[in-house]
């Protein structure tokens, strides 16, 4: 078998994802870097790559930063916001945004994260949302769902002792200088497709200078589920969309 129908039945690599050892120490159906591919993809068909500034922040989600052709900048924990705003306000011709995981985003960085919600920073924020704590071993996390088994809650997360799980998606959506909020998924082909168009409009709202642009990509994260890869896709299915619905919650082209 020669390596152009090789390409050609696995898709082919985006030009922007380097092909570098560096995919390898995903965890076999972990789906991060199906989500760095579609960032790929989606820079590349807008011809905005040579203008992109991804602020990546810490989790498994940042090894895909060493294997993308665009530049990248590596924030503390949480920070990616922090950053975010800081790059956008001294180079406003540039597209910049943040890849997080929910860990990241939502938890240690809850606190960047609302400050540039509530500040409507002309940025583009993309969670990628697997329930837990990947990188550390499956601890929970706010969007871990009811019941969930983490290595912090063995036995299942309940209401009395953890609370709720946190949506995001709708969160962000409620914020004035919000411009964009959506929540794809990424465990079949209709959900990729409409996860890129999520991705592709709330890069254009920051290229058109409206607002804030955010969007939740669930992502399978298999042996923290405790499933095989293909178990983990139906599990989404059947577990996580209808704990955390798919859709756009906000699409606005002017903040008034
Ligand atoms: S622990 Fe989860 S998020 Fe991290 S690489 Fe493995 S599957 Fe992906």
């Amino acid at each position: 078998m020669n390596n152009s129908i090789v390409k050609e039945r696995a898709w082919g690599r985006p030009e922007l994802c380097l092909d570098l050892p560096v995919w390898g120490l995903y965890c076999p159906g972990c789906q991060h870097p199906v989500g760095a591919r579609l960032i790929a993809e989606v820079l590349d068909e807008l011809g905005i790559a040579d203008r992109a500034i991804l602020i990546i922040g810490v989790g498994c989600h940042a090894f895909s930063g060493f294997a993308l052709n665009f530049d990248v900048v590596s924030s503390c924990h949480g920070r990616a916001p922090d950053l975010a705003t800081a790059v956008k306000r001294i180079h406003p011709d540039t597209i910049v945004f943040s890849l997080q995981g929910d860990g990241d985003c939502i938890a240690i960085g809850a606190g960047p994260f609302i400050g540039a919600l509530t500040r409507g920073e002309m940025i583009t924020i993309i969670m990628l949302n697997n329930t837990n704590y990947g990188t550390t071993g499956g601890q929970l996390a706010p969007t871990t769902l009811m019941e969930q088994r983490t290595t912090t809650t063995p036995e299942g997360r309940t209401a009395d002792r953890e609370g709720y799980p946190a949506h995001v998606a709708e969160l962000a959506a409620g914020f004035k200088g919000t411009a964009y909020s959506a929540r794809g998924a990424l465990n079949n082909l209709a959900n990729y497709k409409r996860t890129k168009k999520y991705i592709k409009t709330a890069f254009q709202k920051q290229i058109n200078n409206v607002g804030l642009s955010y969007v939740e990509v669930i992502s399978a994260c298999p042996p923290n589920w405790h499933l095989s890869p293909l178990e983990s896709l139906e599990w989404i299915e059947e577990k996580v969309i209808p704990e955390f619905p798919l859709g756009e919650f906000k699409n606005v082209d002017r903040i008034e």
